[in-house]
């Protein structure tokens, strides 16, 4: 079975698809099996796709008016809406995303462009009131050239983020898919060529981090830089960015916590407090880790997250089962160091790989560990897997500080009937989101998402990340 309606070993540069010598393996992380080949991009062709997007802002994609970008925006995501089934089965073939999870990710794609499509021609400036004989206003204006780094969770939601709000604001980007996720940044770019998009707007090239990512993020042709990723990468990428002195906007990991308080009505709370850590088999940045209960509640909750637990079932993408396989050999590898370490904690439950999966997937049992100290390894540090930890609590007081208590900042969850003491916990929690009795608040590309600490910073999603994707020119004219 094959959706893959392109070639998927040609970069895009400057409008046109070539091959080149090199390539990489594309692996169904299903089976662990090859199903076909990308383009090894580097240097050469980041320089090209550099040198493309440049040209692009002078020539037909600078010249269109916001309007008419955002009309092709809105074009694209017709495109992708239409495409979505046949981008679901890509997605599910190349990263092992339940078909659900990759349909919902083709959607949330398309609401990306047409959300940023919408927003385009209704970014403004300000008029500024100033001394006598003078006007003074301001010009939201593009970067220039963007470099959009892109992991492999969620590959489909975060290009659209990035490259949207980019597009948005008349920039030219260039992409620079993960390794494991390049197949529908490709389709992706197909079917912007299908929308009219003038030749460099966007640029993809693959090819890995080490080769192609660093030839793009330390590039002087480049005038911001977006990075998704690991906090070590995004060390790197900051680094890069300082020789160009250029802006960066990091989304990096997280530890989120939900905080259950005894009042808190658990039926509402019960599939968030899951779904939150399961969701794509927990490779998910936002994923909700650390379940924080206090002490009156915690064998009921225990007890009901363990049912569900029970209930989970892991196998092939296309069986469109609770969890798929993790992405790769290296990454299951890294999450069952991480389980070894949880062997001295209680299991409260764990979830079950169906008969029959393919020996060669690389599947993980997701697990619940309950009555873990703040302090244990599984509480403090990114799994990015499925594995959550419960940590009971007695004040609200300590609730807080467990909450803060990691290197991390990302998005946090509060359940609660106690209004006040949710809306205490919003001002109190340091992260980029709070969720108050609902977490996600169903994927939101309108709210702004990012973090503190080491989870990065800056802001993407929602009207913001316009703010983040332009820079700001004031102009003052004395007229007497
Ligand atoms: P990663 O290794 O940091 O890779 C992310 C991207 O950076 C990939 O495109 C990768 O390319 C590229 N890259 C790797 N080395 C590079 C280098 N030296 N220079 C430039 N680019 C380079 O992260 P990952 O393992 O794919 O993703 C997992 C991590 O990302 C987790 O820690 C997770 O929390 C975080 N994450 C955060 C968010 C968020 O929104 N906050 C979202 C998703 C993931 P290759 O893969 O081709 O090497
Ligand atoms: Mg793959």
């Amino acid at each position: 079975m094959t959706a893959i309606w392109f070639p998927t070993d040609e970069v895009l540069v400057g409008g046109v698809w070539s091959r080149l010598d090199g390539t990489l393996p594309v692996i169904d992380p299903s089976t662990g099996e090859g199903i076909g080949a990308i383009a090894r991009g580097g240097a050469d062709q980041i320089d090209a796709a550099v040198a493309a997007a440049r040209a692009a802002l002078t020539g037909d994609w600078g010249r269109l008016t916001a309007a008419e970008r955002g009309r092709l925006m809105a074009r694209l995501a017709g495109l992708i809406r239409e495409r979505a089934e046949d981008l679901a089965l890509i997605e599910a073939l190349d990263v092992g995303k339940p078909l659900t999870q990759a349909r919902a990710d083709a959607l949330a794609m398309a609401r990306y462009f047409e959300f940023y499509g919408g927003a385009a021609d209704k970014v403004m400036g300000d008029t500024i009131p100033y001394l006598d004989g003078y006007s003074v206003w301001t010009l939201r204006e593009p970067h220039g050239v963007t470099a959009h780094i892109v992991p492999w969770n969620y590959p489909m939601q975060i290009l659209g983020r990035s490259v949207g709000a980019a597009l948005a604001m008349g920039n030219a980007c260039v992409v620079k898919p993960a390794e494991d996720a390049c197949l529908t940044a490709l389709a992706l770019a197909r079917l912007a060529d299908e929308a009219g998009f003038p030749a460099g707007a966007i640029n993809i090239v693959t090819g890995l981090g080490s080769e192609a990512g660093a030839a793009l993020a330390g590039h002087p042709g480049i005038n911001h830089v977006s990075f998704t990723g690991s906090v070590g990468v995004g060390r790197a990428i900051q680094a890069a960015a300082a020789q160009n002195i250029v802006p960066v906007t990091l989304e990096l990991g997280g530890k989120s916590p939900q905080i259950v308080y005894a009042d808190a009505d658990l039926d509402r709370a019960l599939p968030f407090l899951v779904n939150a850590g399961i969701q794509n088999a927990g490779q998910t940045c936002s994923c909700g880790a650390r379940i924080l209960v206090e002490r009156p509640r915690m064998a009921e909750v225990v007890d009901r997250m363990a049912d569900r637990y029970r209930a989970l079932r892991v196998g092939p993408a296309l069986d469109d089962l609770d969890l798929g396989p993790l992405i790769s050999a290296r990454q299951k590898a890294t999450v069952e160091r991480y389980l070894a370490q949880g062997a001295g904690l209680t299991v409260a439950a764990q979830g079950t790989i169906v008969e029959g999966a393919p020996e060669g997937g690389h599947y993980v049992a997701p697990t619940l560990f309950t009555d873990v100290s703040p302090d244990h390894v599984l509480a403090r540090e990114e799994i990015f897997g499925p594995a959550q930890v419960v940590i009971p609590f007695d004040t609200e007081d300590e609730a807080i500080a467990i909450a803060n208590g990691t290197d991390y900042g990302l998005v946090a969850g509060v359940w609660t009937a106690d209004m006040g003491r949710a809306l205490r916990a919003s001002r109190r929690i340091r992260s980029g989101q709070v969720f108050l009795n609902n977490y996600g608040a169903g994927g939101g590309v309108e709210l702004p998402f990012g973090g503190h600490g080491l989870s990065g910073h800056g802001r993407e999603k929602g009207f913001e990340a316009l703010y983040g994707f332009s820079t700001l020119k004031t102009v003052a004219a004395w007229h007497g």
